[in-house]
């Protein structure tokens, strides 16, 4: 390449948050909506991409930052969607915005789940609540690239029926061949899903080729140890599991230190990690 010929890349800050508009969202249920962002800037809008698993820094001015998984589809030009339980300061301030309103936005920041890798692999997603979020790009991965991959199937564990996200999805997730079984805590008049914990669909599944069948697992730690235990018992090798660990972060880039996790910041080595990295600091109380 000439020296004429080569245009050096355009100096990004990593830490400069970017303005985006809420364009839309939707209630999904009564603490948890879901954004539909775009760039202020529609050169940032044109050059954003991200891999399903990573997440964006959202930021409230007089409120903070927070970590926020990107749940839409990873493919150009696809809406920018953002799932978001309001719990605290940065959540709750953006449960106040409104269509039309900004705020600030960096990222994308995090490792991915390595879906586009595991072709011709057997796919079990196993997640619970709002776990759902951070995995459905890598469903919508595996919708678009559906003749990739063997069998898929979906566990999604919620509190109560009306906890469970992007109900209107599941008939399009079944007509592409994923097997989508639901379980609740509580079931409530016309639940025709299952009742109990979501390890106890694992425990039932059949699995036709363990050797061969990828597990990615999203939800609260418990729950990601048990279905890894699980797994295990049903013959799957333990580094076929994945999963996505949440920590308080802040830099979002290795430099903080708030989502250390033995030996891994969570926020560039995470959130998404092979799950025999990170078992035995799982198994430690209060890490
Ligand atoms: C990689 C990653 C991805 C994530 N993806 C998502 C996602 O897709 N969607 C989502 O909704 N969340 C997601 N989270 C979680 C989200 O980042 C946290 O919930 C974050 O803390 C929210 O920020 P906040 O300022 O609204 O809450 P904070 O103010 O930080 O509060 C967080 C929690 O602390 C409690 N708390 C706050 N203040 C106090 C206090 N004074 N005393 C006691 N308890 C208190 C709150 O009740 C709440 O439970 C993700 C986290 C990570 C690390």
């Amino acid at each position: 390449m000439s020296v004429a010929s080569y245009a050096a890349p355009a100096p990004t800050n990593i830490w400069t948050p970017h303005e985006v508009r809420i364009v839309r969202f939707d209630d999904d249920t009564n603490d948890t909506r879901t954004y539909e962002l775009e760039f202020v800037d529609k050169r940032l809008q044109a050059a954003y991409s991200f891999q399903p698993g990573q997440f964006n820094m959202l930021y409230l001015p007089g409120a903070g930052e927070a970590a926020i998984s990107i749940s839409s589809r990873a493919a150009a030009g696809a809406p920018l969607l953002h799932t978001v339980r309001a719990v605290g300061n940065v959540t709750n301030a953006l449960a106040w915005l409104r269509p039309g309103d900004t705020f600030g936005l960096r990222g994308p920041f995090g490792s991915a789940w390595p879906i586009a890798q595991m072709k011709g692999c057997d796919i079990l997603f196993v997640t619970g609540g709002i776990g759902l979020a951070p995995l459905r790009p890598a469903i919508y991965h595996v919708l678009d690239h559906r003749a990739d991959y063997g069998d898929v199937t979906l566990l999604y564990g919620a509190r109560t029926p009306d906890g469970c996200l992007y109900p209107s999805e599941y008939a399009d997730w079944r007509a592409a061949g994923i097997d989508v079984q639901r379980t609740v805590d509580r079931a409530a008049p016309g639940w025709d899903g299952y009742v109990g914990v979501v390890t106890l669909l694992l425990d039932r599944l059949p699995i036709r080729r363990p050797a061969k069948t990828q597990v990615f697992c999203c939800g609260p730690e418990v729950m990601m140890s048990r279905t890894a235990v699980s797994a295990v018992q049903r013959q799957i090798p333990e580094s076929n599991v994945w999963i996505s660990m949440e920590r308080n972060m802040n830099c979002a880039i290795g430099l903080c230190g708030h989502c250390q996790f033995g030996p891994a910041f969570l926020c560039k080595d995470g959130p998404v990690l092979p799950y025999a990295k990170v078992a035995s600091f799982l198994a430690v109380k209060g890490l």
